[in-house]
């Protein structure tokens, strides 16, 4: 029996290496990897320069805490806000700890303004991460059920209504901030129209609330831009990093801007890890090899030709009821659950996902190309009309 805690239930196989976007199993076989670890390895597998710089910056200095000043860390928050119109950066390990600061920067934004109990409003189907006040963000009643209490101080709306937000404007003084993802992950490639976060940032500014977007899988270039939030012309006053950002080494990052910057202060805050050197290089690397290699455009052209393939291979076919997403964060939503294709996939050699039931999910490294895109589609479609057909 293992003695890793049993918090997944894992598919039967094991992985030893990975080259671009392929990787092999233990016993040398070769699997088309169209999840890249839930959108994380932004360059595939072993991409030669963050594989140099990771070995560099190893045998340099690995981690100094943030009791110094870290360069690597100065140089990424330099970086992350230029790309992203923010004006500065807190870093952690991982989503759920930007969002955690996230959230804790919007408490203390209402605090500062004479709010005892600062109120954030968050989105049905909505995942922020799996610790106490992120676990209570998310949108997910499964998630939660055996954790309660969760943490108070959050109101739930379902996605893509702004009368909802408008209406608790009315009896709850209490709201500091709304908390959404532009593009939905795990509750499945969920994408409103664009003028709903456009009114939602307005309804932000006219009550002085700070809107909050979770980039943690729609960020780092995914969609085709650098941020989701850039796709639906929007600035938030704080978006929050991960998953994408160290294309596999664990790195977290929250930005703040408009009235959500400056206010924290030393000991308002802080994390061991966070921003160490190690991980700043490779997100360091990561941007510089996206700007180098056109990957968001890459995103755009290659995620738009796997929408339009799939299109093709599954139309008129009964029971898929749409293919949606953005870049390279597609979904296709069948009429049934449908969790038993992701082992059928593996079977065949693709490594893809399902997510909220009945929705297959694809986040493929951003350096798909265009013939990967063709192979995966050629693959993956006979498997979803004979599960279809069955
Ligand atoms: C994965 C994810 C998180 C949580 O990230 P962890 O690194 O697992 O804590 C938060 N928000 C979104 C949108 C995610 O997709």
């Amino acid at each position: 029996m293992s003695h890793v805690m049993n918090t997944y239930a894992r598919l039967p196989v094991t992985f030893s290496h990975g080259l671009g976007c392929r990787i092999f199993d233990c016993a040398g076989r070769e699997y088309l990897d169209a999840l890249s670890g839930i959108a994380v390895s932004t360059l595939g597998h072993a991409h030669p320069k963050l594989v140099a710089t990771i070995a560099a910056q190893a045998g340099r200095l690995l981690h100094t805490s943030n009791l110094y000043r870290i360069g690597e860390q100065e140089q990424l928050a330099d970086k992350l806000c230029e790309l992203s119109g923010m004006r500065e950066v807190f870093f952690g390990n991982s989503g759920c700890e930007a969002n955690e600061a996230a959230i804790k920067l919007a408490r203390f934004y209402g605090h500062k303004q004479g709010i005892e109990l600062p109120t954030i409003i968050v989105m049905e189907k909505a995942f922020h991460g799996r610790t106490l006040a992120t676990l209570s963000a998310t949108g997910n009643r499964k998630a939660q059920a055996g954790f309660e209490p969760l943490v108070s101080g959050f109101v739930r709306v379902p996605y893509g209504d702004l009368e909802a937000i408008r209406s608790i404007a009315e009896h709850n003084k209490n709201i500091v901030a709304v908390m959404l993802e532009i593009l939905q992950g795990e509750g499945g490639i969920h994408l409103v129209d664009p003028a709903y976060y456009r009114g939602v940032r307005e309804f932000c500014d006219s009550q002085g609330w700070l809107m909050i977007c979770d980039e943690v899988q729609c960020g780092m270039g995914r969609t085709g831009k650098w941020f989701g939030y850039q796709q639906v012309g929007v600035n938030p006053d704080i978006a929050t990093l991960a998953k994408g950002l160290g294309s596999g080494v664990p790195i977290g990052a929250c930005l703040a801007g408009g009235r959500a910057a400056g206010l924290f202060g030393p000991g308002n805050h802080g994390s061991t890890f966070g921003g160490n050197p190690l991980a700043c290089a490779a997100a360091l690397t990561t941007i510089q090899v996206m700007e180098e290699d056109g990957l968001l455009d890459n995103a755009a052209r290659v995620g738009a030709l796997i929408r339009q393939l799939f299109g093709e291979a599954l139309a008129g076919v009964k029971g898929v009821r749409e293919i949606r997403g953005q870049g390279l964060m597609i979904g296709i939503e069948l009429d049934r659950p449908c969790g038993e294709l992701v082992s059928k996939a593996l079977a065949a050699g693709l490594l893809i996902n399902v997510t909220a039931d009945s929705v297959i999910r694809l986040l493929p490294s951003l350096i798909f190309s265009d013939s990967d895109a063709r192979e995966l589609v050629a693959r993956t479609a006979p498997l979803i009309r004979e599960f279809l057909a069955a």
